[in-house]
């Protein structure tokens, strides 16, 4: 399926390698003894993640999949450094999760605007000929190679950092929701199946205070056994701090569609019950100002939970849920519920085998610039000949 809100991409990153360090030997006609004055190799480029808060996919980095810093620049005679290769810079959206391709293993979060990941490291650079020079050895003719470069393929994955993520079957009313309480929509990108496309809301609250929803579709029953589009953005619910159970009023069995929901997420990932949860029966207009039948509805209903009558279209209890919402969000038990959820999630195999069957084969990389880097640099006729006039001086 096309799309464009890419949230999974698979990329091949390679930092510089160092470079050589220079066995070049000083002459000069007024100095015929110069000595070794080869200079160091400089650094090859780091390949860094950046976060950006301008980017909401992973899309940019779909046609670049090949991701090199420069090699560092070879030492040069005059103990002159190499140059410094570039860094390659792979600007992501804040809440990307970064993982090894080959192995699945974890390796790192980019969550902040500007934070920066040294994914790879590039090489040092060799050193000149002239740092090894010594009382015996006043013409050393070797110098050190530059470090190697390092190459990984990894899988970046965006989730979506929303505060309170939307837990709900299609038609539950939770796009509705999410219009009726925005201030703001970012703009994920045009996306032609708008059903599918995971939506943000900023909600402002009270002063200068807002936090961000998140409507997730595709929360169908089945959904953790990969049937449709479910899981896939079941992941993005795994960093809301919140989730927000959504039952329509008309339901036939309010408290059996929240537990068959319940169930969903249990079975996606057993953790994500940690989380808090507050429970909006919405379209609750439909059951007109009787107070008497929402009192009975509310007797079969978990009373662990904050439960909570909303009308998006008649905005009716709007502003209790944003209060309701913002209290358990601040709820100390409740962040250090998501925190933990975070750090299993991390190790959880389930979303690994899910992104093995959707990732694409890696294009691998060519051997055109594999570079020489375990070699020694031998010195060149030149050097020799250099070196047999050479005088040590006593
Ligand atoms: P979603 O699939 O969960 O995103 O549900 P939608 O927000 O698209 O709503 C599904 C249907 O329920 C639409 O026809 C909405 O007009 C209707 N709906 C949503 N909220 C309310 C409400 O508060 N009252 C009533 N009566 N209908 C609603
Ligand atoms: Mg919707």
């Amino acid at each position: 399926m096309e799309t464009n809100f890419i949230d999974y991409v698979r990329i091949y990153c390679r930092s510089g390698r160092g470079g050589r360090g220079s066995t070049h030997m000083h002459r000069a006609k007024y100095l015929p003894k110069g000595g070794p004055d080869g200079g160091n190799g400089g650094r090859g480029g780091h390949v860094i993640l950046r976060g950006n808060r301008n980017y909401w996919t992973l899309l940019h980095l779909r046609y670049d999949r090949h991701i090199q810093a420069e090699h560092g620049g070879n030492g040069s005679k005059s103990k002159s450094t190499g140059k410094q290769g570039a860094n390659a810079y792979i600007e992501v959206p804040c809440g990307t999760a970064v993982y090894d391709a080959e192995t699945g293993e974890y390796i790192c979060d980019v969550t902040e605007h500007e934070q920066e990941v040294i994914l790879l490291k590039g090489g040092r650079g060799g050193l000149g000929n002239f740092n090894f020079a010594t009382p015996t050895n006043k013409a050393p003719r070797y110098a050190q190679p530059g470090e190697p470069m390092q190459e990984r393929s990894v899988i970046l994955e965006l989730k979506l950092l929303a505060d309170v993520g939307l837990v709900g079957f299609p038609n539950a009313g939770k796009s509705t929701l999410v219009n009726a309480v925005s201030s703001a929509k970012p703009k994920i990108d045009n996306y032609p199946f708008t059903t599918l496309e995971p939506s943000l809301g900023i909600v402002s609250y009270r002063d200068d205070r807002s936090f961000v929803i998140a409507d997730i579709p595709g929360i169908i029953e089945g959904a953790s056994e990969g049937r449709g589009l479910g899981l896939r953005f079941l992941r993005h619910i795994e960093r809301n701090s919140l989730l927000l159970f959504m039952v329509p009023a008309d339901s036939e069995d309010i408290k059996h569609e929240y537990e068959v929901l319940l169930n969903e997420l249990e079975k996606f990932n057993p953790d994500l019950l940690n989380k808090g949860r507050v429970l909006a029966i919405t379209k609750c207009d439909l059951l007109g100002q009787d107070e008497e039948l929402k009192e009975m509805l509310k007797e079969g209903l978990p009373n662990d939970i904050p439960v909570i009558f909303i009308s998006a279209v008649a905005q009716q209890g709007l502003q209790e849920l944003k209060d309701t919402l913002w209290t358990e969000m601040n709820n100390e038990s409740n962040k250090i519920a998501a925190i933990s959820t975070q750090e299993s999630l991390i190790r959880s195999t389930k979303t690994f085998a899910y992104m093995d069957s959707i990732s694409e084969d890696d294009e691998g990389w060519g051997d055109e610039d594999k570079g020489e880097d375990d070699e020694i640099e031998f010195l060149d006729e030149d050097d020799i000949e250099d070196l047999e006039d050479f005088e040590y001086e006593e």
